[in-house]
C-alpha cells in the first residue's frame, strides 16, 4: 500500500465531477487500499478519490465501526436536518458548522461489485454526505452562509501558506496502525478530517 498526496483547496481536481466506475478492476482495488492507508496516515475518517487526484466515483470511510469503500455511491434517502462542525483533509485546520440532513440512506457497490445499502446518522451519516459532495466537485465551504464562508476562507488564506504546491505529502514515519490515535467520537467534527485538538 502507498500513501498518496492529498490535493488541497485550490487544486482544480477538487472542482471536477467524478466519473462512474464501469468495471471494478484490480487497479481500482489497489487505489482503494492506498486511499485507506492515506486516510489512516492523515488521521481522517473519510477520503474521496478527487482528494488524491483521481476521477473515479469512489470514496472510503472508516468511522463508527464502518470501514468500507463506496463505489458509484448514490444518496437514495434523507430525513431531518441538523448542524455539525465539519472539517476536510483538503482544507486543513478549517472547521465550520454545516447544516445537512440528519439521517441518510446510501446505495453503492463494494469492491466486489456487489450493491449494498446503508442508513446512517451521526458522524457516519455526515461523513457519507461530505464524501459524496467531493464526487460532485463540492466542498463543505460551499454550504456555508456568506459570512461563515468568508471567515473560513480567511483562515485558509493563512493556513495555505504552509502548502505552496497545494499538496499535502504525508510523512513516511507515521505511527503504525496499532499506535494510531483512536477514531473521533460522536460529537467531534465530522467531514473527513480529524478533530482540531485531539482530546486525551
Ligand atoms: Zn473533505
Amino acid at each position: 500500500m502507498a500513501r498518496l498526496d492529498i490535493h488541497l483547496f485550490g487544486s482544480p481536481i477538487l472542482r471536477q465531477e467524478a466519473e462512474r466506475v464501469a468495471h471494478i478492476t484490480p487497479e481500482l482495488r489497489r487505489l482503494a487500499d492506498d486511499m485507506f492507508e492515506t486516510m489512516r496516515a492523515a488521521n481522517g475518517i473519510g477520503l474521496a478519490a478527487p482528494q488524491v487526484g483521481r476521477r473515479e466515483r469512489l470514496f472510503v470511510v472508516d468511522v463508527d465501526g464502518v470501514r468500507q469503500a463506496f463505489v458509484n455511491p448514490e444518496l437514495v434517502g434523507a430525513e431531518g436536518r441538523n448542524k455539525w462542525e465539519e472539517g476536510c483533509l483538503s482544507i486543513p485546520e478549517v472547521y465550520a458548522e454545516v447544516e445537512r440532513p440528519s439521517t441518510v440512506t446510501f446505495r453503492a457497490q463494494d469492491l466486489d461489485g456487489v450493491w449494498f445499502e446503508v442508513t446512517a446518522g451521526d458522524l457516519l451519516g455526515r461523513c457519507l454526505q461530505h464524501e459524496l459532495d467531493h464526487l460532485a466537485g463540492k466542498l463543505f465551504l460551499d454550504r456555508l452562509s456568506l459570512l461563515k464562508r468568508r471567515a473560513a476562507l480567511r483562515q485558509w488564506d493563512e493556513e495555505k501558506l504552509n502548502y505552496p504546491a497545494l499538496r499535502r505529502v504525508l510523512p513516511v514515519d507515521a505511527l503504525p496502525p496499532e499506535q494510531a490515535p483512536p477514531a473521533p467520537a460522536a460529537g467531534t467534527p465530522a467531514g473527513d478530517a480529524a478533530p482540531p485538538t485531539p482530546t486525551p
